[in-house]
């Protein structure tokens, strides 16, 4: 299952770890197509793989599923989303202790999205966490779970300052999360500079950037609208015009992806976390070029030998 990493970029010498973030599927059909994007990454041998919990908690079963799926049927790392929302702290302690017993030892702990939907205001469940840092002090009382949360290298919709974002991130460092995964970006400076008051705060637990390639302009430019992210003029105009034409859609998405990766590596990135949307081809391609071998790869060359 270990991955053969190699000289990731014309200029960098140093290996490259992945990490891969699934959603639970609805239908049947989502769940072969789940499997068969997690069949296809499994052999570049993630350092772990995440299923996201839905908006209001409402994938609970689903993410349960998926995640103890994937603890039964592959060698993988799961990391099960959770957030605050909709549920009192017995609810969510309950899903904490439920993912224990399956053998999962990673949470990505999450405040969540209001419950009236983005732009309205977030009202904490009676009885419920409050922040995002009580749930990750309540997990890390449950059991030696690895923990990961969130962070905004351009800023939380929500917050009223980047400070006030360091603030909530250094209380869920404080409250025990050993890593952050961040919010897509395309602007690798953004990243860069985000990271520099990170470190200067004292912050010192790995910010793994959070790479979006780009399956669907369309469809990123809603999440980004509604995440906060910001769309760079040079990337609307490089998927200017192919709106009827998905074969090149495919080649600018992975050529994007590509050189904003190496790009990171070269600048001394070496941890990256790839929001899938359950497809694997693109992440695949990526992952192939920051130098990393599955075993599926190498059989051609044992058959060969
Ligand atoms: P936090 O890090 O706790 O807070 C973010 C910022 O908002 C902080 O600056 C904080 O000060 C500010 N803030 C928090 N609460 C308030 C408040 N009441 N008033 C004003 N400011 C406030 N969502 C899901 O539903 N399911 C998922 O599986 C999921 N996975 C995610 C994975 C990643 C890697 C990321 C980056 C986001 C994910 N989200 C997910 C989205 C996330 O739930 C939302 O962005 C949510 O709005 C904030 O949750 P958080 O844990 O990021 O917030």
């Amino acid at each position: 299952m270990s991955p053969i990493a190699f000289r990731p970029s014309r200029h960098s010498t140093r290996p490259v770890r992945v990490s891969f973030e699934f959603f639970p599927p609805k239908t049947a059909e989502m769940e072969a197509n789940l499997w068969s994007a997690i069949e296809r990454l499994a052999p570049l041998g993630p350092s772990f793989v995440s299923v996201t919990y839905g908006a209001g908690g409402s994938t609970r079963e689903r993410t349960h599923n998926t995640v103890a799926r994937i603890v039964r049927e592959t060698a993988l790392k799961p990391a099960a989303h959770l957030t605050c929302v909709a549920a009192t702290r017995d609810e969510v302690d309950d899903v904490v202790r439920s993912y224990w017993d399956a053998g999962v030892r990673h949470v990505v702990a999450l405040r969540g999205d209001p419950v009236g939907g983005l732009g309205t205001r977030y009202e904490p469940h009676p009885g419920g966490y409050e922040q995002t840092c009580d749930l990750v002090a309540a997990i890390r009382r449950i059991g030696d779970f690895e923990v990961s949360v969130s962070a905004y290298p351009e800023r939380h919709p929500e917050t009223a300052s980047l400070d006030a974002d360091l603030d909530a991130l250094q209380a869920k460092v404080d409250a025990g999360a050993t890593r952050a995964i961040t919010q897509f970006f395309f602007d690798n400076d953004l990243y860069l500079r985000f990271l520099d008051r990170v470190r200067a705060r004292g912050i010192d637990i790995p910010i793994v950037p959070g790479i979006l390639p780009v399956q669907n302009f369309k469809q990123a430019r809603s999440f980004a609208e509604r995440a906060g992210a910001t769309i760079p003029d040079w990337l609307a105009q490089r998927f200017e015009g192919l709106e009827g034409d998905v074969e090149t859609r495919k080649l600018i998405a992975a050529a994007v992806a590509a050189e904003q990766v190496l790009d990171l590596v070269d600048r001394g990135v070496g941890e990256l976390h790839f929001y899938t949307m359950n497809r694997a081809d693109l992440v695949y391609a990526i992952c192939h070029l920051l130098g990393l071998r599955g075993q599926l790869a190498d059989e051609p060359a044992r058959a060969a030998a």
